[in-house]
């Protein structure tokens, strides 16, 4: 399709370029306006399915949770504190379990 001229256009906020008036994603900048975030690094979230992943992870591997976890807690923003948060909780308990499981072996 070259048949595109005429359309309206108005300058990415982010980088400065002229681009398509109802374009969601910045072409140059990858800047995105479905999200209305202020923040001028804002990065978006992992998915909820990689959120998920992590938390089995933290769980079943506790020092890698706790890592991870300590990661995100010292970010600024409340959805990677609470996810590091989370990781964090899911350690302590699958250090926990796996202490229980130590202590179990060794008195059997
Ligand atoms: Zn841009």
């Amino acid at each position: 399709m070259e048949a595109t001229g005429g359309q309206q256009q108005r300058n990415c906020v982010s980088c400065g370029r002229a681009i398509a008036w109802d374009a969601n994603v910045c072409p140059y900048c990858g800047r995105d306006y479905r999200l209305q975030m202020m923040a001028p690094q804002a990065q978006p979230m992992m998915s909820e399915g990689v959120k998920v992943v992590i938390y089995i992870i933290s769980l079943l591997v506790w020092f890698v949770g706790i890592v991870i976890g300590a990661i995100y807690y010292t970010k600024p923003d409340a959805e990677s504190k609470e996810f590091g948060k989370m990781c964090l909780i899911l350690a302590v308990l699958g250090m926990l379990l796996w202490a229980f499981c130590i202590i179990m072996g060794a008195i059997l």
